[in-house]
Formats: C-alpha cells, sequence, structure tokens
C-alpha cells in the first residue's frame, strides 16, 4: 500500500521518495493510520519489518516545529539502536525546518550532552539511563513531551530496564501518545502495556513482506 493513501506532511512524503520507500511496510501499513490518529499502539514485527519510520512519521508528523521543546521521547536499549533510530529520523525529517533531534546514550562524556541541550531540541533518542541521570541533574525536562517510544521493549525488559521506564515516565505528562514496539509480546510487556497506554491498537505482522 502507497504512502499516499495517509495524509502526511508534505515535506515527509518527498523525503519517503528520495529514500526510496514507495509502499509501505505490513507493520507501516497497519499502524499508521492509529498512529496519525493519535491512538497508543503496540507494534509487533521482527526485525527489519520498518518500525522505525512507523513511529518516526507519527511523531514528525505530529511536532509543532515552531515550538522549541522537547516534545517527542524515543527510548531504546543500546546506544547503537538509538543511533540508527536518530539517523533515520533525520532522514525523514530532512528539509523540514530546523528540527532538532538529540541523542542521549551512555558511554559518551556527559559534558557535551549537557551543552546540546542547553540549545534544546524537539526530539530525543536516548537509552533509559542517561535520560535519567540527565533528568536526576535537572537539565533535562520532560513536561512536554506528548509522544513517547518504546522501541524494542522486549530487549528493554530482558535488560532490566523496567524501574527506569518507570521513572522516565513519572517525569513526563500521563496525557500523551504511548507508542510500543517489540519483537516478541511476552506477558511482562502485556502488563507493562496495560498500565502505561490507554486503549491500545494491537498491530502484528508475521513477515516483513
Ligand atoms: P525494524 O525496526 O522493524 O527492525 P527498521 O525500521 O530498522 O526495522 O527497517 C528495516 C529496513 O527496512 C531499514 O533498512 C529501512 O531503511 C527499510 N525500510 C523501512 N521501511 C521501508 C519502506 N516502506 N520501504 C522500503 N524500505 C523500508
Ligand atoms: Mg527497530
Amino acid at each position: 500500500m502507497s504512502f499516499s493513501t495517509l495524509t502526511l506532511k508534505p515535506e515527509l512524503v518527498d523525503n519517503l521518495k528520495t529514500m526510496g520507500y514507495d509502499s509501505m511496510t505490513p507493520i507501516q501499513a497497519q499502524s499508521l493510520p492509529a498512529i496519525l490518529n493519535g491512538e497508543d499502539v503496540i507494534g509487533q514485527g521482527k526485525t527489519g519489518s520498518g518500525k522505525t519510520a512507523a513511529f518516526g512519521l507519527g511523531l514528525l508528523h505530529k511536532l509543532d516545529v515552531k515550538r522549541f521543546r522537547i516534545q517527542s521521547l524515543v527510548l531504546c536499549p543500546t546506544r547503537e539502536l538509538a543511533d540508527q533510530v536518530a539517523k533515520e529520523i533525520r532522514t525523514l525529517a530532512r528539509g523540514i525546518h530546523n528540527i532538532k533531534v538529540l541523542t542521549l546514550c551512555g558511554g559518551v562524556p556527559m559534558g557535551p550532552q549537557i551543552g546540546s541541550l542547553e540549545h534544546g531540541a524537539h526530539i530525543i533518542v536516548g537509552t533509559p539511563g542517561r535520560i535519567i541521570d540527565h533528568l536526576q541533574r535537572e537539565r533535562l525536562n520532560l513536561e512536554d513531551v506528548n509522544t513517547l517510544v518504546l522501541d524494542e521493549a522486549d530487549r528493554m525488559l530482558e535488560m532490566g530496564f523496567l524501574p527506569d521506564l518507570d521513572y522516565i515516565m513519572a517525569e513526563m505528562p500521563r496525557e500523551r501518545q504511548t507508542l510500543l514496539f517489540s519483537a516478541t509480546f511476552p506477558k511482562q510487556i502485556q502488563k507493562v502495556a496495560e498500565e502505561i497506554m490507554f486503549e491500545p491498537v494491537i498491530v502484528k505482522v508475521a513477515s516483513t513482506h
């Protein structure tokens, strides 16, 4: 199915074309209408199914560029994944006036990250531990976040990030859109989803094509 069945910002449509994304993958086709409609969505699909663009298009479509506030937070289990996600979001955002995507992950010095935070951002992509570090130092304010994405939620839980996720979620508005993506959907994730999401739309795809 073509992306043109969705009502996306024209810049996003252009960027998808440039990226060679001619049609939606199954998880994109099934989740994007609900995501763009502001609903909470659980997306389950194995690696390579195109989950990043599903939530990336959702948060970019909704973003108010003129409000230079952190409006979206994407949590990933590792720095490598966070870097990949930030890269894809930046590519999707090309040409949309000055969208600032900042990555906040561990394993790199705090100082430059604090400097970048002082300059501001629209979208933060990061790992839970480092996000908490910035919250505790009061360098990061999540009061204006209206979209939270938990990417690779199963891996985050496996890595023991649940208490961190609870901490971070307490720092942002309850009224928000929450998108949860995962390759698997074990009991523990179902329980978390029940606690943090509101009537989520569940999308499950078996394979990429
Ligand atoms: P996942 O997060 O589900 O593992 P990714 O978002 O990393 O998957 O996407 C996997 C690959 O598919 C990436 O190389 C990405 O550029 C590509 N891709 C995503 N959506 C599309 C699309 N609609 N058309 C073509 N390629 C796509
Ligand atoms: Mg992914």
